[in-house]
């Protein structure tokens, strides 16, 4: 499939990245949930993504290119923080998996901006009269350290997210050489996120 019914309506043009839901009733809102007869409604997303590093591709961190080789493989820029939070995003909103709207299947999305597409899963959730409350993500990685591109990752994330940057958490762990990001053959990256309506 191309990219799902619901992205395929709106690919016309890069969503805005603000765009708080209308006042007016969101579509699919369910009877005793963020109507305007109720109060807020949250949910919440946990989102996971791993993936193996590549020497031969660029390391795309959270929206930053880090470095030009000894990146992570994926049909995408692999961008595996972004992914998770795409991830939990579509997980909160009761929606479809990553997969379902962009599959790795379609040619389109080779070398995909992940950016780009989290751009476009923020707005599937304002269509619906989601906005983000706000995102957690943790990078577990032994290298590179996730703390000297932190405010650039959060400078570009929460843009895409359309939420203060004081809302969004990134931090970096790494397992004290255990597992597979211990042993340095890829990155694992977690995330929860509020939203509401
Ligand atoms: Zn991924």
């Amino acid at each position: 499939m191309s990219g799902g019914p619901e992205l395929g309506a709106t690919g016309a043009g890069p969503p805005t990245a603000a765009g708080p839901p209308t006042a007016a009733a969101p579509s699919g809102a369910t009877e005793g949930c963020g109507s305007r007869e109720t109060a807020p409604c949250y949910r919440t997303g946990l989102g996971i993504d791993a993936h193996r590093f590549a020497p031969d591709r660029a390391l795309v961190l959270g929206g930053v290119r880090l470095r030009d080789t000894h990146g992570l493989a994926g049909h995408s820029d692999a961008d595996v923080l972004v992914h998770a939070l795409m991830d939990a995003l579509l997980g909160a909103a009761g929606l479809e998996d990553i997969g379902h709207y962009f599959p790795d299947s379609d040619p389109k999305y080779a070398g995909a901006d992940s950016v780009e597409l989290l751009r476009q899963v923020v707005r599937l959730l304002h269509e619906r009269g989601w906005r983000v409350g706000n995102a957690d993500a943790v990078v577990v990685c032994e290298e590179p350290r996730i703390a000297p591109h932190r405010s650039s990752m959060k400078r570009v994330l929460a843009l895409a997210l359309a939420i203060p940057e004081e809302r969004l958490g990134i931090r970096g762990t790494t397992t004290e050489g255990m597992g597979f990001p211990g042993r340095g053959e890829g990155i694992l990256a977690q995330a929860v996120v509020l939203i509401e309506r």
